[in-house]
């Protein structure tokens, strides 16, 4: 076991991710964006089973007929992403403890990225969904 630990940014919702076995890409996708505020969005992808809310809670929007998005009612920090079909958490990087314990493997969505983003490496690139995600 390897376990992770990370929260919001004002502390009030903290979580813990087993980190064996995740996927870890970037999403470019536009919901990504636009919820986050931010360029672009690292995930870690785990089976529920491991990831655990330990303080507090979080309160989460549907952004697609496939996902809903959790993040701090407070601070407004987005955390984790489930589906209905209850495949896989996502858990965003950015709030990770330990910024340098994981990183992306791939870049998803990257139909979506906008062209003033570059990001210099050999990850690979999907237009839209990974193939590991479909
Ligand atoms: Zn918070
Ligand atoms: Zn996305």
């Amino acid at each position: 076991m390897a376990l992770l630990t990370g929260g919001c940014l004002c502390g009030r919702v903290r979580y813990e991710v087993e980190r064996d076995g995740a996927i870890v890409d970037y999403c470019h996708c536009d919901s990504c964006r636009r919820s986050t505020g931010g360029a672009t969005v690292a995930w870690m992808q785990v089976s529920p089973a491991h990831f655990r809310i330990t303080v507090g809670a979080a309160a989460a929007y549907r952004s697609s007929p496939r996902s809903i998005r959790h993040f701090c009612p407070a601070c407004g920090s987005q955390l984790y992403m489930t589906d209905d079909a209850g495949r896989s958490v996502g858990v965003t990087l950015g709030t990770l403890d330990d910024k340098e314990a994981v990183a992306p493997a791939a870049h998803g969505w990257d139909g979506d990225r906008p062209s003033w983003l570059c990001l210099a490496d050999d990850l690979p690139r999907f237009v839209g969904d990974p193939d590991y995600d479909s």
